[in-house]
């Protein structure tokens, strides 16, 4: 086993942490009160060559392999205080191209991933809907063949960059039931028949916009099928389990940063005789912190190792997206402890990163349903 990085791989890492700090944590507080996305710092992140990460050059993207992929955006979350941005960029980046990059049609490749590399069109995905978020495979928005085209009809929920999105992957009903029931859909913002709802205000992840989308007959071509007509459910899979990795490493990079604040706080804030730090009950606290922090890392490289060497990591992304959540949201309820009143204040900055905290134990499947994964595949549940 080695876990040393190439010498590229460090600059590599340490030239994404230096443009998330330096280009992605201005202005948080105020986009944060106001519920604002910032074109500006997403174009910042496409020059950087975040949103296509892991877009083959050829179609303009990086062409990076996984694990390279969640190094960089392990680099990135540390960097970066705009969580909700960075949320916004790999949501794009995991469920919308990443699947275009695996099951994408030559055609379809050729007209979505230069624009989706470069930033310039965005990508949201359409699961959820109002009766169906944990049972994503019961969604109820239905596709019905018309000559060649499908109509489109239903509605989703909680879809990521919504009011701002180009182009849509519609999960719908093709098939009554079974594992071939589902298909995907690329949609682009202008199609007749697909509306976007006005944004929905969210506890966290408040940079990051969202909206509902309504489907009202909304007809596309056949050649607006992703993957073949009835692999959704087998899409939804694969690409939950890329998901679970692009999205959880950020938050293992925000999870040191907020360590890192409460070591310094530890030995700077001094209510007595001594800094704070000397408390055992603080130092606990903090090692308990490294200790979560050094665990779900290890779980997230491993999952990525795995998917890349076997192209599948069902068990191992969500023993990792359970772990890093769980853990980030606990290392910011304990910063907030450590800092006390201050930890509660806007102004500093850890009551927000306690907000979009929350939102990884709920988006990509909840932690019980990762643990419903998880014992399903010991016989359990
Ligand atoms: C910030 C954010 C961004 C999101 N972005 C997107 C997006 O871009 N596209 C998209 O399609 N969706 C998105 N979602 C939706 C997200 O995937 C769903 O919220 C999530 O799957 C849970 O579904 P639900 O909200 O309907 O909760 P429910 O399914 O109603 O669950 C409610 C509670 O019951 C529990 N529960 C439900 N079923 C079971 C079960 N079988 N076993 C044990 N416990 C169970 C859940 O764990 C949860 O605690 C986003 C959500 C958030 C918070």
């Amino acid at each position: 086993m080695n876990f040393d990085w190439t010498d590229d791989e460090k600059l590599l890492r340490q030239s994404a942490y230096d443009f998330a700090s330096r280009e992605l944590s201005d202005g948080v507080v105020e986009r944060d009160r106001d519920g604002g996305f910032s074109r500006g710092h997403w174009d910042a992140c496409a020059d950087f060559g975040l949103q296509g990460l892991m877009v083959p050059a050829a179609f303009g993207g990086g062409g990076h392999d996984l694990a390279t992929a969640v190094a960089i955006l392990e680099a990135v979350g540390r960097g970066a205080l705009d969580n909700g941005l960075v949320f916004a960029v790999t949501a794009h980046a995991a469920s919308c191209a990443g699947p275009i990059v695996e099951y994408g049609s030559d055609e379809q490749r050729a007209r979505w991933l230069h624009g989706l590399a470069d930033g310039s069109i965005v990508g949201a995905t359409g699961i959820t809907e109002p009766d169906s978020g944990s049972n994503a495979l019961g969604l109820g928005t239905t596709a019905t063949r018309d000559g060649d085209d499908w109509i489109l009809a239903g509605g989703k929920t909680f879809v990521t960059n919504a009011p701002i999105a180009d182009l849509f992957l519609i999960y719908a009903r093709t098939g009554s039931s079974g594992f071939a029931a589902l298909t995907c859909f690329l949609v682009p913002a202008g199609a007749n028949g697909l509306e976007v709802g006005p944004s929905i205000e969210k506890m966290g992840l408040r940079t990051s916009p969202m909206a509902q989308v309504f489907l009202d007959g909304c007809r596309v071509p056949a050649s607006a099928v992703l993957g073949g007509v009835g692999s959704g459910a087998m899409v939804f899979n694969q690409t939950m389990d890329l998901e679970r990795l692009l999205v959880m490493a950020p938050a293992v990079g925000a999870m040191e940063r907020v360590l890192q604040r409460c070591v310094t706080h530890a030995k700077e804030r001094n209510t007595g005789s001594a800094p704070i730090g000397s408390h055992q009950a603080v130092a606990h606290a903090i090692a308990d912190m490294e200790l979560d922090l050094d665990g779900s890392r290890l779980l997230l490289y491993r999952a990525a190792w795995h998917r890349s060497r076997h192209g599948t990591a069902t068990r191992e992304s969500a023993l990792a997206k359970l772990a890093v959540s769980e853990a980030y949201v606990r290392a910011c309820r304990r910063a907030v402890q450590i800092f006390g009143g201050y930890g509660y204040m806007t102004e500093y900055e850890l009551e927000r990163e306690l907000r979009d905290a929350l939102a990884t134990t709920l988006y990509v499947g909840t932690s019980e349903i990762q643990r419903n994964l998880i014992a399903g595949l010991r016989g359990l549940g």
